[in-house]
């Protein structure tokens, strides 16, 4: 669900016209709802309830500060994968002691922070990996908590960029290794076992694979528990959202934009995870992203040209892969809609940006109403994994980001000022 809704003929952010922000902000432009990212970290929490728990927002979906900030206040926790995250959550106003640190290859300067700041736990992807946090955790006296990712092989039934928990791919430790691992973890002298992990990948929508890693997983936390007296398991994340309404709702596409429902709710997900959970009698972490902010933000684009060749219809925007690359990274879904409603004949578009590549679209011979030049369309369901994703290609400024709350906006990121491009390059001495 979103708090994106047409009044009249206007799109709106919660109480906020897309119309007076593009005008006022100008294009490309992200706008995100924070009554919608509260909402989805409420009814989680709120679903989980009957276990001790604690939500680990995926800071790499959506790393804006003012994101974090509301999340903070609502005290999630963090799932952070680099130091650069670490930081950033700590500028954000988030307790490093709600933090987990997972990915294949942290540095050791990124431990040794995570280390002085008392992240809640290191999720652990290799043996070398243990190794090197044990010895750093002893050169600086300290004990590190860690939890080993423990890959289930399981199939998440999503997009093969998205997978993480087979063997096909370079994320956790074999189910099969894993209690060998955790002896041999036991007799490092700077390591505390203080959990489990695992993930499975991204953008699942039904319970199915959840159910069948968990039911993998609980014998094997219980003799873990039982071993080494651990005190979590995380479940990671990978609850998937609504991209295409219509599909969802079997109803006419673009009407509905704001009557989607969740495909995996919060209550279905918790239903069928807590009693199978509650008798390990451990801590349970998640460590939703998309689920969070999916929905709740939108792309705002303008229509530069309408251009026809005959064979096709393209509609060039001004916002571009390098803005938003799901599309052109994952074959990404995103379901456009005019940010002003008006009678207009649909058309078999492409939706294109202006970069140099033909993997810059947003939509290939799609039904849409025909476009007209200066007019604003809405990306929806770019919360996440879409500002994070932006780059510089084609010396394209990164776009300005506005939160919405109530009825109120505010920008939270400025657009980058095309000199900030090239502010840390400089000529070679010999060119002076
Ligand atoms: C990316 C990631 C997540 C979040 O995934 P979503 O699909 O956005 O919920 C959680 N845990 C780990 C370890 C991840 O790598």
């Amino acid at each position: 669900m979103h708090y994106f809704s047409y009044a009249g003929n206007q799109l709106y952010c919660e109480g906020v016209s897309v119309e007076a922000l593009a005008k006022k902000h100008g294009t490309p432009l992200y706008v995100y709802s924070q009554a919608t990212l509260s909402h989805h970290f409420q009814k989680l929490d709120a679903a989980l309830a009957p276990l001790e728990h604690l939500l680990c927002f995926a800071v790499k979906a959506n790393s804006n500060q003012a994101v974090l900030r509301a999340l903070a206040a609502l005290g999630s926790g963090f799932d952070i994968v680099s130091g650069g995250e670490l930081q950033r959550v700590i500028a954000a106003g988030g307790e490093p002691s709600k933090c987990v640190f997972a990915g294949v290859g942290k540095t050791a300067e990124e431990i040794e922070l995570a280390l002085e700041r008392g992240v809640y736990c290191f999720n652990v992807e290799s043996e070398p990996e243990l190794q090197r946090i044990n010895r750093l955790a002893g050169r600086l006296k300290k004990t590190a908590p860690v939890a080993v990712r423990v890959n289930p092989n399981v199939a998440a039934q999503t997009h093969a960029k998205i997978t993480t928990g087979t063997y096909e791919n370079k994320f956790g430790v074999a189910f099969e290794q894993i209690e060998v691992l955790y002896a041999r973890a036991a007799r490092l002298p700077h390591l505390r076992l203080r959990g489990l992990q695992m993930h499975i990948g991204s953008q699942i929508t039904g319970v199915g694979p959840f159910e069948e890693a968990v039911r993998k997983i609980v014998p094997l936390a219980h003799r873990l528990r039982a071993a080494h007296g651990l005190e979590f398991l995380s479940i990671g994340g990978g609850l998937g959202i609504v991209y295409q309404p219509a599909l969802a709702s079997g109803s006419p596409w673009w009407w509905e934009s704001a009557a989607a429902k969740d495909l995996l709710t919060p209550h279905q997900y918790a239903e069928r995870l807590v009693p199978l959970l509650r008798p390990l009698g451990l801590r349970l972490l998640i460590e939703p992203g998309r689920f969070i902010v999916g929905n709740a933000g939108i792309l705002v684009t303008r229509v530069e040209y309408v251009k026809r060749n005959g064979k096709k219809h393209f509609v060039i925007v001004d916002a571009a892969m390098n803005d938003l690359i799901r599309p052109a990274f994952y074959d990404a879904y995103h379901e456009i809609v005019p940010v002003r409603r008006r009678r207009a004949l649909t058309v078999k578009s492409d939706v294109v940006g202006p970069i140099c590549e033909s993997g810059d679209f947003f939509c290939k011979d799609r039904p849409l109403p025909r476009a007209a030049e200066g007019e604003y369309l809405a990306l929806m369901s770019a919360g996440a994994y879409g500002s994070v994703m932006a780059s510089n290609y084609n010396s394209r400024s990164l776009p300005a980001e506005v939160l919405v709350n109530g009825n109120r906006a505010a920008v939270v990121r400025e657009r980058q000022p095309v000199q900030a491009i090239w502010s840390g390059e400089q000529p070679a001495p010999w060119q002076k």
